[in-house]
C-alpha cells in the first residue's frame, strides 16, 4: 500500500500546459472628486464603441456602397459630426480618452498593453454608478479586459473571451463576434428589474483585422472584407437599438456611437492603424440621439472624443467636472461655436514597439501640424488626404502649434516627456505587496523627445512586415519568414520583429532559432517580460526546468499582469517540488482574476501537496466549471473522488478526462488514468 501521501505524489502529475496570450497594464495619474457635478436627468444611456470604423465607410458619412442602416437612423434622430476625431489611434489610450474626456498623457493610458487605467481615475461609468445608475459593459476585445483598469465604475462588466488554443504560442488579442456581445448585452436588458435607469457600454471589434465578415456579409461584400464586418456591425447594432427600444422610449435613451480610431487601408504605406496619425486613423464617427439633441443635425465643426463626455454631462442637465479636459458640444445643437478647434493626437506606438520616434499632432478645423523627426503641416481644406506637407510655407503657423504642444504635453526643459509603463493598478500593486510578491514593479520608462527613426522613413519595413502577414493564403511560410528577416536586417533594434519573426518561427517548430532570436533581442538590449516569457517557455519545451523558471521569474518581475507567464512559473514551482513559492504565484494569480481555471487547478494541487482535501476539491471543481476543456483538472477530481470512496464519481471523472484528454499531451498519463478507472470497475 502507499502510504497517503506518496500516494497524492505519485498520482498527481503536475501537467504543465502552456498557457499564451498576455497583456499588460501600468500606474497613473490621480484625478477625482467630480462631486461637482449636479444631479443628473435619470435618462438611460447607451453608448455603442465599434472598433477601428473609418467614417467614410458608413453610408450616412456619405459612403454609398454600404448598407448600415441602423446608424443611418440614429443619424436621422440626432446630431451626426461629420469631422470628429480621435486623440489616438490605439484601443485602450481611445477609449480611455472617450471616458474620461481626457488627452492620453493626462489619463495615462499611453499604448495598447503595458497600461491601466487607473482606480484614481472617474470615467463615465463612475460618474453615474455614484448617481445610482445601474451600469453593465460587454466588450469584444481582450485589451479591454478588466485588467486593463476599464471595469472601473461597472457593477457588470463581461468581458469574457474565448479561451485560446492551449498551444498558441503565435500570440492574438482573442476577440469575440457582435453577435455574442450584443446577444449577451441584450440578455441583462431583459433580465434587469431595478428600475433605476441604467448605462450601457457595447464594444464592438468586428472590423478591426482580421477582416472575416460572416458568410452573408461576406458574399454580399465580396472582395471588401472590412466593409463587410462594418455592415455587419450595424446588423448587430441594430439588434441591441430594437431590445433598447422595447423597454426604455427614445425621450429617455440617449444613444452615442462612436469609433475609438478608424483604419488606413493602405494609405500613407500603413494598412492598420497605430503607427501614424494621420486623419486615415484619426477620423471616427460620432453620432448621438436622445431627448434635447435635434434630429437630423450634421455638425461641421471638429469634435474631440474627449468632448464626447462633457457633452453627454451636458445633455443628462449636468456638467463636466473640472478634470475634464474636453468641451461640451451641446452648444453647437444651436448653431454656436464650441471651443473644439485645438485636438491634441499621439502615438507610442511606434516609440514603444518599434524603437522608432514617437509622433504628435495639432489638428484644427483646418489644419494639422505633426511632429515627427521631420515635421510635417496640411492644409485639410484643400489636402484633407494630407499628402502635401507644407510646412516650410506656414512658419507661424508651425510656430503656434509647437506652442499648444508644449502647452499639452508640459516636457522637461529639455523637451522630453518621461513615460513609465505600469502594468498594474496602485491598489492592485498594494495588494501584490501585502502578499509580499514583488518590492517593486518593473516597469519599463521611455524618453520622449520627439527623435530617432521617422516613421514615416520607415515604410518600407513596414511593407514587408505587412506582406509577411499578409492574408494571401498561398504565401508559403518560409517566405514569410524571409520577408521578416529581410525587415530585420533593416531594423535590428526593432523589438516588434523580434516578436513577430520568433512567432513565425514558433508556429513553424523551429524552436531552436526561435530560441537564438530571443537571445539576439535580449543582447541588442531589447528588454521585455514577453522576451522572457518566451524564452522560458522554449526551455520549458526544451526539458529545461530550472533555467526556465529563471526567465519566467524575470517575465513576472517586468510584467506581473502577465498571467499566463505567472501560471506557468507557478507550474514550474510545483513541478520542482517548490510549494511555497508555487501557492505564492497562484495566489497572486487568483488575486488579479479569481476567475483564471488554470490557478484555480494550481491550488487544487497545492492543497493535495498540503493533505487538504477538501479545499483540493473546491479548487478542483471550481477549475471545471470555469473552463470544461481543462482537461487535468478532471483527473485530479477523479483522484479526489476515488479516495474519499465516492466511486460512482471518481468513475465519471476519468471517463470525462479520457473523453477529452488529446493523447499527443497526455500520452503518458492516459495508460495511468485507465488503470485507475479499471480498477474502479
Ligand atoms: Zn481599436
Amino acid at each position: 500500500m502507499y502510504s497517503a501521501k506518496t500516494r497524492f505524489r505519485q498520482l498527481f502529475p503536475i501537467v504543465i500546459v502552456l498557457l499564451g496570450g498576455c497583456h499588460s497594464g501600468h500606474p497613473t495619474a490621480a484625478q477625482s472628486s467630480p462631486n461637482e457635478i449636479p444631479r443628473l436627468r435619470p435618462l438611460n444611456v447607451v453608448v455603442v464603441t465599434v472598433d477601428t470604423l473609418r467614417p467614410d465607410h458608413l453610408h450616412c458619412y456619405g459612403y454609398p456602397n454600404i448598407e448600415t442602416p441602423a446608424l443611418d437612423g440614429l443619424a436621422r434622430r440626432g446630431v451626426l459630426f461629420e469631422n470628429a476625431v480621435a486623440q489616438t489611434p490605439l484601443t485602450p489610450p481611445s477609449h480611455a480618452s472617450i471616458f474620461t474626456g481626457q488627452n492620453p498623457n493626462v489619463h495615462k493610458v499611453r499604448n495598447t498593453g503595458g497600461f491601466v487605467l487607473q482606480s484614481s481615475s472617474h470615467p463615465l461609468a463612475r460618474i453615474l454608478q455614484e448617481q445610482g445608475w445601474d451600469t453593465a459593459a460587454f466588450i469584444g476585445s481582450a485589451v479591454l479586459k478588466r485588467l486593463f483598469g476599464f471595469n472601473n465604475g461597472f457593477s457588470v462588466y463581461d468581458d469574457e473571451m474565448p479561451r485560446p488554443g492551449k498551444r498558441n504560442e503565435f500570440r492574438e488579442d482573442p476577440e469575440r463576434r457582435a453577435s455574442v456581445v450584443v446577444d449577451h448585452a441584450i440578455d441583462w436588458l431583459h433580465k434587469r428589474s431595478s428600475g433605476r435607469p441604467y448605462f450601457l457600454w457595447v464594444h464592438i471589434y468586428d472590423p478591426h483585422i482580421p477582416y472575416r465578415p460572416p458568410a452573408e456579409f461576406a458574399l454580399k461584400y465580396k472582395g471588401r472584407p472590412y466593409d463587410g464586418e462594418i455592415a455587419y456591425a450595424d446588423q448587430q447594432i441594430a439588434r441591441l437599438f430594437d431590445a433598447v427600444g422595447e423597454k426604455s422610449p427614445a425621450e429617455q435613451t440617449v444613444t452615442a456611437v462612436l469609433s475609438d480610431h478608424g483604419e488606413s487601408l493602405g494609405e500613407h504605406g500603413e494598412h492598420t492603424h497605430g503607427i501614424f496619425i494621420y486623419d486615415s486613423t484619426l477620423r471616427i464617427p460620432f453620432i448621438m440621439a436622445g431627448p434635447g439633441i435635434p434630429a437630423g443635425l450634421r455638425l461641421k465643426q471638429q469634435a474631440r472624443t474627449i468632448d464626447f463626455l462633457p457633452t453627454l454631462l451636458e445633455v443628462m442637465g449636468g456638467r463636466a467636472p473640472a478634470y475634464v479636459q474636453g468641451v461640451s458640444l451641446a452648444p453647437a445643437f444651436s448653431g454656436k461655436t464650441v471651443a473644439s478647434d485645438i485636438s491634441y493626437a499621439e502615438t507610442l506606438y511606434p516609440k514603444m514597439n518599434m524603437n522608432w520616434s514617437e509622433l504628435r499632432a495639432i489638428r484644427t478645423n483646418r489644419w494639422k501640424y505633426i511632429r515627427a523627426p521631420r515635421p510635417e503641416l496640411y492644409d485639410l481644406t484643400s489636402d484633407p488626404g494630407e499628402t502635401n506637407n507644407v510646412i516650410q510655407q506656414h512658419g507661424p503657423e508651425v510656430r503656434k502649434f509647437e506652442a499648444q504642444l508644449k502647452n499639452i504635453i508640459s516636457p522637461d526643459r529639455k523637451g522630453t516627456e518621461k513615460v513609465e509603463t505600469a502594468m498594474l493598478d496602485e491598489r492592485v500593486m498594494d495588494q501584490l505587496k501585502s502578499l509580499g510578491y514583488l518590492s517593486s514593479a518593473g516597469g519599463r520608462s521611455y524618453e520622449l523627445s520627439g527623435t530617432g527613426i521617422d516613421p514615416k522613413d520607415a515604410v518600407g519595413i513596414l511593407q514587408l512586415i505587412d506582406e509577411a502577414e499578409s492574408g494571401e493564403t498561398n504565401l508559403p511560410e518560409a517566405k514569410r519568414i524571409e520577408l521578416l528577416r529581410q525587415a530585420l536586417a533593416k531594423d535590428p533594434q526593432n523589438p516588434s520583429l523580434y516578436y513577430q519573426l520568433g512567432g513565425r518561427l514558433e508556429k513553424n517548430g523551429r524552436y531552436d532559432e526561435a530560441l537564438q532570436l530571443y537571445r539576439t533581442a535580449l543582447s541588442k538590449g531589447i528588454e521585455s517580460g514577453r522576451l522572457h516569457s518566451r524564452i522560458a517557455d522554449l526551455l520549458l519545451r526544451g526539458g529545461q526546468k530550472e533555467p526556465a523558471i529563471i526567465e519566467y521569474e524575470k517575465a513576472a518581475q517586468i510584467n506581473p499582469a502577465d498571467l499566463d507567464s505567472q501560471n506557468n512559473l507557478a507550474t514550474a514551482y510545483l513541478e520542482k517540488g517548490r510549494l511555497a513559492d508555487a501557492e505564492r504565484v497562484f495566489k497572486w494569480i487568483l488575486t488579479n482574476d479569481g476567475d483564471y481555471p488554470a490557478a484555480q487547478n494550481g491550488m487544487g494541487l497545492v492543497s493535495i501537496q498540503k493533505q487538504d482535501r477538501n479545499a483540493a476539491r473546491g479548487y478542483f471543481e471550481r477549475a471545471a466549471q470555469l473552463d470544461p476543456d481543462l482537461v487535468e483538472v478532471y483527473m485530479n477530481l477523479g483522484l479526489l473522488y476515488e479516495m474519499a470512496g465516492d466511486r460512482p464519481r471518481a468513475r465519471s471523472s476519468f471517463e470525462t478526462f479520457l473523453a477529452k484528454a488529446p493523447p499527443a499531451q497526455y500520452g503518458s498519463i492516459i495508460p495511468r488514468v485507465r488503470q485507475e478507472l479499471a480498477a474502479l470497475k
